[in-house]
Parts: structure tokens; sequence; C-alpha cells
């Protein structure tokens, strides 16, 4: 994994679980899979964590340190990539 920080590795990693979830439940529901849905459902993960981010890090106070981190290095490259914007959360 390329990059350092913790907030980004972590949801780049949850993004990957909720993925091959999809792919997983796909090919037992539907008997098939393709990138469709499990592209689709990263999206709606990343958006949900998105609008939830407040109840989140209530939740997972850890969470807000890893974000100030993020600021601090200001390194948003796969948040930038996943439409998860640093400046909304
Ligand atoms: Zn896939």
């Amino acid at each position: 994994m390329k990059h350092g920080d913790s907030l980004n590795a972590l949801l780049e990693i949850a993004s990957t679980i909720v993925h091959e979830a999809t792919h997983e439940w796909e090919r037992q529901n539907k008997g098939k899979t393709d990138e469709v849905g499990p592209v689709q459902a990263e999206r709606v993960f990343i958006n949900w964590v998105k609008s939830n981010w407040n109840m989140i890090i209530m939740k997972i106070p850890q969470l807000a340190n890893l974000q100030n981190s993020l600021y601090n290095q200001k390194n948003r490259d796969i948040i930038g990539r996943s439409g998860f914007s640093t400046s909304q959360i």
C-alpha cells in the first residue's frame, strides 16, 4: 500500500471489503457478478461515511485523530480519488 496515512488506508481497506462482499453476494444470489454492483456499493459506502462522519467519530473517537493527522500530512490522494473530500468532514 503506497499511502502512508492511516485514515486513507482504513477507508481503502473498508471499501475493498464492501467491494468483494458485493461480488460474493451477487455470485450467491444472482449466479453471476461483474464490476457494476461492487463499484456502486463502494460509492454508496463512501457516501455513507461522508454523511455520517460526525456520528462515526462520536462512536469511534480514534478516527478523529486519524483525520487530524490527515490534515497535517496534506495527503488526500486516495480520499480525492474516492470523491471523499476532507474539506467536507
Ligand atoms: Zn471487482
